[in-house]
């Protein structure tokens, strides 16, 4: 029990760089009239400026329904998150792997991609691995 909890603990460190800056995009859709729910140790937040930027800043035409940074989640409404949840479940598996290290080393590879002729998003392994266990 002692044991759980502590594991529990240190992987919550361990995902913290990434929880912050998911946190910070959390404070932003609140602060645009977003909202937020918790469920087990993610927190997921939505709408405002959350949902303007989901759909306008990321490698895809149209955007993204959701992201995954660390133990937060945003995405561009409820029903958004819920409709992806299963594939931002596999990133925060990914970010308890990776750490702090998550990060850095997606954008790497998304550039590295880039550059070789691939598709920065969807020849990432990272999101390989999220659309083969939950396309
Ligand atoms: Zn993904």
């Amino acid at each position: 029990m002692i044991a759980a909890a502590l594991r529990r603990c240190l992987l919550i460190l361990w995902v913290l760089p990434g929880t912050l800056v998911g946190l910070t995009f959390g404070l932003l859709a609140l602060a645009t009239g977003g909202g937020c729910r918790r469920r087990s140790i993610i927190l997921e937040f939505w709408g405002g400026a959350v949902t303007w930027m989901l759909k306008h800043c990321t490698p895809l035409p149209g955007g993204v329904s959701g992201m995954t940074l660390g133990h937060v989640v945003i995405g561009r409404s409820p029903e958004a998150l819920d409709f992806c949840r299963e594939h931002e479940l596999v990133h925060v598996r990914q970010y308890e792997r990776w750490g702090p290290f998550f990060i850095p080393v997606y954008l790497l590879l998304s550039v590295i991609i880039y550059f070789r002729g691939g598709h920065a998003y969807f020849d990432n392994p990272f999101e390989r691995e999220a659309y083969e266990e939950a396309p």
